[in-house]
């Protein structure tokens, strides 16, 4: 059984075999030590009670540093200490590996999260990576739950792919070109004919486009995998890895798109805030005493919808003097949308119909022929934490869209093949991962929700 199981099975005078890492050893004067273990299945401890009378108590056991690993064969008694109901007195304890205490980083004194940042691949042993841990999973099990309970199909979507979602110069190229003898053209341009693929590819930005080719068929799809930007923000909400969730659904227009956002986003909220008590008691208390209510209003009111237009109105009457100007045209900046969410509404908000010109040309038209289908939701703290669309379904205008752009038909021929033939209306968004994780323990930077973070001038690990 793991920890969470013996805490929770409350098994008086049962045997149990437990296997952890050593989190404290107090040794008392009575022939006892008392061990507290954790094995990551939950944030508390389990304390052993380890008697003088074990073989290995002075050889071994006295020697046990904080991080050192064992096993425990004891049984479960009632325990006299407050804060617990039960402990094990041990009967028999192995030890597998000790962490030396002068040399393991992880001592009982208080480190900072950039510190333990640096040691990524140890930093899952605290109580605050512990609970990341667990939140994260979550959120991805429930996410599954979600959109299998209402009948998508969960669809894989390339890595590596040759269509380029939103526009050139943030994507990862992928080569297996010998970067000093790069095969060039007789016009002196990189040959990408003569790469692994015959052609220019890079890691995926998005798998909209591909999952749109599935919705068209299966109606309803979601994809659940990595995303790849190499966008040069050094910001708290921006990885240049990160995980994505995107829905798209045939048939659903822009207000059934927001309505899916909302149940999506109350749902799994809901989820770990149920299933994950113990951890977010401890966000709340460690880190901001106001995330369980603020989570649990969440979960039980209507998200504020408002256009653009509204938006920028309200934006331009607002006292605040913002960094980077507002007008009609102009896209929202991250402080315009924490404004918004953060103090004029209070809670989270969805803005659509935006103006076409700052939107990607796959969303639809409007019939003022000024702004698209589109929707950005907002949630306080990480600002937007989605963003999607209707897409433009009519082949003529999708067509005059693309070409306005300069985008290439040709290329695009596959996704117009879409609207040629059996054309439907539909719609979709993306979520990523670790903003839903920043927001729902109240982490500050992103670098602290995904196990080992990748962003510009960083690799490790
Ligand atoms: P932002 O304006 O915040 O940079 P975006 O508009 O470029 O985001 P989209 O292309 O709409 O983002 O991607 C959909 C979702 O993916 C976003 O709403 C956000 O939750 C998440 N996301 C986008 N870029 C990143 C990133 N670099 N790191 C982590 N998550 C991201
Ligand atoms: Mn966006």
């Amino acid at each position: 059984m793991n920890i969470k199981q013996i805490l929770n099975s409350n098994q008086i005078g049962e045997s149990v075999k437990l296997s952890g890492w050593v989190r404290t050893r107090r040794d008392s004067k009575a022939g006892l030590s008392f061990i507290e273990v954790n094995d990551g299945s939950c944030l508390k401890n389990i304390q052993v009670i380890a008697p003088n009378t074990l073989s290995n108590y002075e050889s071994e056991i006295l020697k046990l540093t904080i991080g050192s690993s064992i096993e425990v064969n004891g049984k479960i008694v009632e325990s006299p200490a407050k804060g617990q109901s039960i402990e094990v007195n041990a009967e028999n304890i192995k030890v597998f590996g000790y962490a030396d205490s002068e040399e393991y980083p992880l001592q009982k004194k208080k480190t900072s999260l950039e510190f333990l940042r640096s040691i990524a691949h140890l930093r899952p042993r605290t109580n605050t990576f512990g609970a990341v841990a667990r939140v994260r999973n979550e959120l991805s099990l429930s996410t599954h739950k979600f959109f299998q309970d209402r009948g998508f199909v969960y669809l894989n979507s390339p890595i590596i792919t040759a269509s380029d979602c939103e526009g050139a110069g943030q994507m990862f190229n992928v080569t297996t070109f010998d970067l000093s003898h790069i095969p060039l053209t007789d016009n002196k341009e990189i040959d990408y004919s003569r790469d692994f693929f015959g052609k220019r590819t890079n890691l995926t930005v998005s798998g909209q486009l591909e999952a749109e080719a599935y919705a068209l068929a299966l109606s309803k799809v979601y994809t659940f995998g990595p995303t790849f930007r190499a966008e040069n923000s050094n910001t708290t909400r921006h990885l240049a890895e990160f995980w994505m969730i995107e829905p798209e659904v045939a048939f659903n227009d822009l207000e059934a798109n927001m309505d899916l956002a909302q149940d999506y986003i109350q749902t799994i909220i809901k989820s770990v805030l149920d299933n994950c008590s113990q951890d977010m008691q401890f966000f709340n208390e460690r880190y901001d005493n106001t995330i369980v209510e603020t989570l649990s209003h969440i979960v039980n009111s209507n998200f504020r919808r408002l256009s653009y237009t509204q938006a920028i109105s309200i934006l331009e009457n607002c006292p605040k003097t913002f960094e980077f100007p507002v007008a009609f045209g102009l896209d929202l900046q991250s402080e315009h949308e924490r404004y918004l969410t953060e103090e004029h509404f209070k809670e989270p908000v969805i803005v659509y119909n935006y103006p076409k010109e700052i939107k990607a040309f796959y969303m639809r038209l409007n019939d003022d022929d000024k702004t698209v289908a589109a929707m950005d939701v907002l949630l306080p703290k990480v600002g937007e934490i989605i963003g999607g669309s209707q897409r433009e379904e009519r082949l003529d205008v999708l067509s005059r869209r693309m070409q306005e752009i300069n985008l290439s038909l040709e290329e695009y021929s596959w996704y117009l093949d879409l609207r040629r033939f059996g054309t439907a209306p539909h719609a979709g968004f993306g979520l990523g991962l670790e903003r839903m994780v920043q927001f729902v323990t109240s982490l500050g930077n992103i670098r602290d929700v995904i196990p080992f973070p990748r962003y510009p001038e960083y690799c490790e690990f």
